[in-house]
């Protein structure tokens, strides 16, 4: 108790009574801000150990990530094989979804204003889709998943789950959405992805669809150290489970020139995360 009061998970009072603080308060489970399976999902054994491989990933010869050192595969062949990591994982991106689709929707609403369709591209088990459907009716929402994740849905809503691939294939709508997806991928597997995502939406000439990007912009939120040190740790975790990484806006805007993409919008007002508008 000593050691979780002083890392401000509990606070102490004169009488040591302990009580919840807004950190602990938010991993209380089934309240409607609960991110504790985005915690649990974070702490899971086949995340947490390929820490430990990091220095064979360095030594060895082109291994794609310490994941893969450890587990001879990536994450999501992982997600394929290992149902209980499946599992935990969704549960774990629903979690972090549904806290942040409060803030989205408050802060960012604008975003989704006249869009008739939207694609939730790698949209998990669609809780940011549902979210979107409910406060916009208009716009008729779809995910585009790995089957091992449509396979596993249950709640549908008015949402259409769509088994695929996102580098062969996105369905045609007036918005890709790409929450948490880019930082799982190099520079040149972005660029893959964000072709794809062009070709889904509606070209330049004729109107111009739109991309929304939900990830990290690097030193995006500089006047909160906080808010920093979770970029960090974040880029090392994409760095270790997929060789993935944060990206800083020039280092955004060069991929977004390789596909394509003629202009776009940073709006940093999620916490560490950033709403980033890519146009055609
Ligand atoms: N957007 C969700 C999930 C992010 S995790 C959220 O923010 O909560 C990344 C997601 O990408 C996983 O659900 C994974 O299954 C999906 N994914 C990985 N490779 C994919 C591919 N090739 N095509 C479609 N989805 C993919």
């Amino acid at each position: 108790m000593r050691m979780l009061t002083h890392s401000g998970i509990f606070s102490e009072n004169e009488e040591n009574m302990y009580s919840l603080t807004p950190v602990s308060s938010i991993l209380v489970q089934n309240k409607s801000l609960d991110l504790s399976g985005f915690l649990l999902a974070m702490l899971h054994p086949f995340v947490v150990n390929p820490f430990q491989s990091m220095s064979a990933w360095f030594k060895s010869d082109g291994e794609p990530s310490p994941f893969s050192v450890e587990y001879g595969c990536g994450v999501w062949e992982m997600t394929e094989r290992n149902f209980n990591f499946n599992t935990v994982f969704n549960e774990g991106m629903a979690s972090d979804s549904n806290f942040l689709t409060n803030v989205l929707l408050e802060e960012c609403g604008h975003v989704f204003e006249g869009l008739k369709s939207l694609v939730d591209v790698g949209g998990g088990t669609g809780s940011t889709a549902m979210a979107i459907a409910e406060a916009f009716p208009t716009v008729s929402c779809s995910v585009l998943e790995l089957p091992q994740v449509v396979s596993t849905i249950k709640e549908k809503g008015c949402v259409e789950f769509i088994a695929g691939d996102m580098f062969d294939y996105i369905p045609p709508a007036d918005a890709v959405l790409l929450k948490w997806i880019l930082h799982d991928w190099n520079d040149e597997e972005c660029v893959s992805i964000l072709k794809r995502c062009k070709e889904a939406i509606i070209s330049r000439e004729d109107g111009g669809g739109k991309v929304i990007i939900i990830d990290v912009v690097m030193g995006s939120n500089k006047c909160y150290e906080k808010s920093n040190t979770s970029q960090i740790y974040m880029d090392m975790l994409m760095m270790v489970m997929c060789n993935g990484a944060e990206r800083g806006e020039q280092e955004w805007e060069k991929i977004f020139i390789d596909s394509g993409f003629k202009d776009y919008k940073i709006t940093p007002t999620l916490g560490l995360r950033s709403v980033i508008e890519v146009y055609p």
